[in-house]
C-alpha cells in the first residue's frame, strides 16, 4: 500500500508527487498514457499545447527557474493582420499579443524536469485508472492489470473526464457528480495547428504573425518561432468542429492570404486535435460551457470522506486553466494530504 496515489501526471499531478514525496511520503504517480505532462506538449520543439505564461505568474516562473528551463519573450513587433468577410487588412502595430514568455525547449520541458527528479519507482506510465473506491479505511483504484490501495488519492484528472473514464462506484454524491460532468476542460474543443518553415519569412516584411479572422478555418495566430526566430512557425487555433476533410489545403490558403506565398508549402503542418484525446477530453467536450464551475468550492473540500483530493487546471482556486493553475491545484492537494494524514484521516 502506497501513502498517496496521484492519477495523472500533467503539471499538478508531478507537482503534487514532488511535493509529497519531498514531504517524506511514499507517493506513486500513475499515469495512463506513455508520456508526462498531459496538456503540455511539445513535438521537435514545437508546442501543440500550451505555450506561453505571464508576467505576475509566479509559480511558473519559480519553476523555470529551479529547473534551470531557458525562457525567451513572445516575438510581437510588427503589424497584425484583420480578416474578415470583406477581407484582409493590415493593422498598424500589434494589438493582438501581449507580453508574455515562451519555453526555450517547449512546454513540456516542465513536466519532463519534475519527472526527472522523481525516482523512476515513483512514477507508472500507460497506466490508466479505471475505478476507484472506498474499502474501509483505504482507497482502491483499479488499473488494466491491477489494483494499487492508498491511505491517500489526488485526482489530477479534468473532472469531466474523471469522471467519464473512471468508476467511482456511487463514491460521489450526485451534486458534485453533476458539477463534475457539467465542467469544461481548458481548451479540449480546440484543435491547434502549426505551420513550420525555414524562416520567419512574414518579419522581414514588417509582420508580427499576429491575425485574428472572423471567416477561419483559423481564428486566432500567433508566430511560434523559437527564440531569434530559429524553428520558424505560425500557430493557430480552431475550433476541433471545424476539422473535416479540405482543412489542411484551406489553413495553408489562409496563411497565403495573409503572410504571402512562402505560407503555401509548410515544412510541416501539425493539426493537433485536442477534443479527441482520449486522455484530455471526455465524448462532447464542446458542451460544456460553464466556466463558473472552474475553481468551483466543491473541488476545495476532499471527496470520498476526506481522501480524494481534486488537482488540475480546472480546479484551482485562481489562475484555473493555466499553467499556473495547475501548478496551484497540485501545491494545493499535497498540502491538503498533509493535514489529513497529519489530523490521521488518512
Ligand atoms: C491547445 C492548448 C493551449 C494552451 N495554452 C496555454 C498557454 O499558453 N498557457 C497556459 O498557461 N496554459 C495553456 N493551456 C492550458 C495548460 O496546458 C493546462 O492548464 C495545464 O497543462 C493543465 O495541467 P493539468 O495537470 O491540470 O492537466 P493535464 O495536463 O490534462 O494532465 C492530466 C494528466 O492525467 C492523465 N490522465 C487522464 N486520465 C487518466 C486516468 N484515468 N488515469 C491516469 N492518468 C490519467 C493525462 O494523460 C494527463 O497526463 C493550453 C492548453 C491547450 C490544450
Amino acid at each position: 500500500m502506497s501513502d498517496v496515489v496521484v492519477i495523472g501526471a500533467g503539471a499538478a499531478g508531478l507537482t503534487a508527487t514532488t511535493a509529497l514525496r519531498a514531504a517524506g511520503l511514499d507517493a506513486i504517480c500513475v499515469e495512463a498514457r506513455d508520456r508526462v505532462g498531459g496538456r503540455l506538449a511539445t513535438t521537435e520543439g514545437y508546442d501543440l499545447g500550451a505555450t506561453w505564461f505571464w508576467d505576475g505568474e509566479h509559480r511558473v516562473a519559480d519553476l523555470v527557474a529551479r529547473l534551470g528551463v531557458p525562457i525567451f519573450d513572445q516575438h510581437r513587433f510588427g503589424d497584425a493582420i484583420v480578416q474578415d468577410h470583406t477581407g484582409i487588412r493590415r493593422f498598424a502595430g500589434n494589438p493582438i499579443d501581449v507580453a508574455a514568455y515562451r519555453f526555450g525547449p517547449g512546454a513540456n520541458a516542465l513536466a519532463a524536469g519534475l519527472a526527472a527528479q522523481l525516482p523512476e519507482t515513483a512514477l507508472r506510465m500507460s497506466t490508466p485508472v479505471t475505478g476507484i473506491h472506498l474499502d474501509g479505511d483505504t482507497v482502491e483504484l483499479r488499473t488494466a492489470s491491477e489494483a494499487l490501495r492508498a491511505r491517500q488519492v489526488v485526482l489530477a484528472v479534468p473532472p469531466a473526464l474523471a469522471v467519464a473514464r473512471i468508476d467511482f462506484h456511487d463514491g460521489l454524491d450526485t451534486d458534485l457528480l453533476r458539477r463534475a460532468e457539467a465542467t469544461p476542460v481548458w481548451m479540449g474543443a480546440v484543435a491547434k495547428v502549426v505551420a513550420c518553415y525555414s524562416t520567419p519569412f512574414w518579419r522581414t516584411k514588417g509582420l508580427a504573425g499576429a491575425a485574428i479572422s472572423r471567416t477561419g478555418p483559423l481564428r486566432e495566430i500567433h508566430d511560434m518561432s523559437g527564440p531569434d526566430g530559429t524553428r520558424a512557425a505560425l500557430f493557430g487555433f480552431t475550433p476541433a468542429a471545424a476539422l473535416r476533410p479540405g482543412f489542411e489545403a484551406a489553413v495553408t490558403a489562409q496563411l497565403t492570404r495573409m503572410f504571402g506565398p512562402e505560407a503555401a508549402r509548410p515544412e510541416t503542418l501539425h493539426v493537433q486535435d485536442w477534443s479527441a484525446e482520449r486522455w484530455t477530453s471526455p465524448p462532447g467536450v464542446e458542451q460544456r460551457m460553464d466556466y463558473r464551475l472552474f475553481g468551483h468550492p466543491r473541488y476545495q473540500r476532499p471527496a470520498l470522506s476526506g481522501r480524494l483530493h481534486w488537482a488540475c487546471t480546472e480546479t484551482a482556486p485562481d489562475h484555473a486553466g493555466h499553467i499556473e493553475g495547475a501548478l496551484h491545484a497540485g501545491e494545493q492537494a499535497a498540502r491538503a494530504v498533509l493535514t489529513a494524514l497529519e489530523t490521521r484521516i488518512g
